[in-house]
């Protein structure tokens, strides 16, 4: 059952009480690879179900418009110092509600309806809000993207300077969602500084490899730096934006009163919680292990003919091309959804498929290195998937369900935070 129990859910709504319980099993039971997600500690779980949840705090520590903050202040001002500790910055906003209202607020910030704003592009491995058509960042904004390297599969820094200087943004993106390989944080800052933008790193998938050594940092090159709590850095549901002084100003006042209203307060303390995590020991372990995981099943899946987007990783993150497989992403994911291993279709850059049935699959190691897996696990999950792709290609369901249950006898080893299979 849940972890921890939820009895009052049991007694006064079974059905929700049920469908909790199933989540939870079944994240305990998958082998989860999305490269997004992970598994929070028990304590970042307590923290999001406490009465804090109760409370309005519209403001900052010291300047609220609600009375009764006398615990509500001290618990954002020691999440925001601890943002500041681990990552070394001068000021953290700990209230955007998610990722992608922090970089909306980033926009009010800093353009004005109609400026031109600069990005990755969507398919090449960028996040919809770094100006995506589809997304109000490509709806009120004018984008202008730059993408990958045809030969490399890595960042063309070529065009991002040519694109930069040519258009002029007003705000240039670094970062994203399928980006495999390390973020040269500084070479964007020199197109940044000769182009006239604002640069913003947008950390949400690497943030915990940076707090915990295994990423180079965006600080002293990005003034302006945005991040999920909730993926690497192993946090719960929410975002940061953390700025130099000169920029600490106009992206709280674009947070609140901007964007936002209150500030969501058990999301708050569960931050808090999580940092302190991140800044133990044991979380710089866990951010090279990431990393180690990611090598070890790159290379497996290499050894087994897969052709990775860039030819590797240097992160938690992998983007396979199944061209030369003989299949698409989507029934690859389904097929291995059914495996027991949890994946997403990605399209990979200049892909000649649909984005709604593309040629690749994205992958990563954050939600399993938690749970404790290591180098020596890989190949054998590589010799899964190959095995579950291989069928799949064939359209063969055979050995599907055999693998699902392997996996989950090998994961009962691994306990999941979230679930027990005692009640
Ligand atoms: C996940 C992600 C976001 C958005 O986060 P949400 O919490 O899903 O809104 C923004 N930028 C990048 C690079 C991301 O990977």
């Amino acid at each position: 059952m849940h972890q921890p129990p939820i009895p009052q859910i049991e007694a006064t709504d079974p059905e929700i009480a049920g469908l909790i319980n199933g989540e939870a099993r079944r994240q305990s039971e998958k082998m989860r690879l999305i490269p997004s997600e992970n598994y929070v500690s028990l304590a970042v779980l307590e923290a999001c179900g406490t009465v804090l949840t109760n409370k309005y705090s519209e403001g900052y520590p010291g300047r609220r418009y609600y009375e009764g903050q006398q615990f509500i202040d001290p618990i954002e001002t020691i999440a925001i110092e601890r943002a500041q500790a681990l990552f070394g910055v001068d000021h953290a906003n700990v209230q955007p509600y998610s990722g992608s209202p922090a970089n909306l607020a980033v926009y009010l910030a800093f353009a004005q309806p109609g400026d031109t704003i600069m990005g990755m592009a969507l398919p090449m491995g960028g996040h919809l809000t770094h100006g995506a058509a589809v997304s109000v960042a490509g709806r009120w904004f004018r984008p202008v993207q730059y993408g990958v390297r045809r030969d490399t599969g890595r960042i063309d820094f070529d065009e991002v300077r040519d694109l930069a200087l040519r258009e002029r943004p007003k705000v240039i993106f670094a970062g994203g969602t399928a980006v495999p390989r390390t973020i040269d944080f500084p070479a964007f800052a020199e197109i940044a500084a000769e182009a006239g933008a604002v640069l913003v790193a947008d950390i949400a998938h690497i943030a915990g490899l940076i707090a915990g050594g295994a990423h180079p940092s965006p600080v002293g090159y990005a003034p302006v730096i945005t991040t999920t709590t909730h993926k690497t850095l192993r946090g719960p549901r929410g975002a940061m934006i953390m700025t130099d002084a000169e920029h600490a100003s106009p992206i709280d006042k674009a947070v609140f009163p901007g964007l936002q209203g209150g500030p969501h307060n058990h999301t708050t303390a569960a931050i808090a919680v999580a940092l302190h995590e991140a800044a133990a020991p044991s979380f710089r372990a866990y951010a090279a292990q990431v990393v180690a995981n990611a090598a070890a099943l790159a290379a497996a899946l290499q050894e087994r003919g897969y052709d990775l987007v860039s030819g590797g990783t240097d992160n938690h993150l992998l983007l396979v091309d199944l061209t030369s497989k003989g299949i698409g992403g989507k029934p690859a994911a389904k097929a291995l959804d059914r495996a027991g291993i949890e994946l997403n279709f990605n399209t990979v850059p200049f892909d000649t498929r649909r984005p709604f049935d593309p040629s690749g699959i994205r992958l990563g190691t954050p939600a399993i290195t938690t749970r404790g897996l290591t180098e020596q696990h890989m190949p054998l999950l590589a010799a899964w998937m190959d095995e579950a792709i291989t069928a799949a290609a064939k359209d063969d369901e055979g050995p599907l369900e055999r693998i699902a249950a392997e996996i989950r006898d090998l994961l009962t080893a691994f306990p999941a935070p979230g679930w027990s299979a005692q009640p």
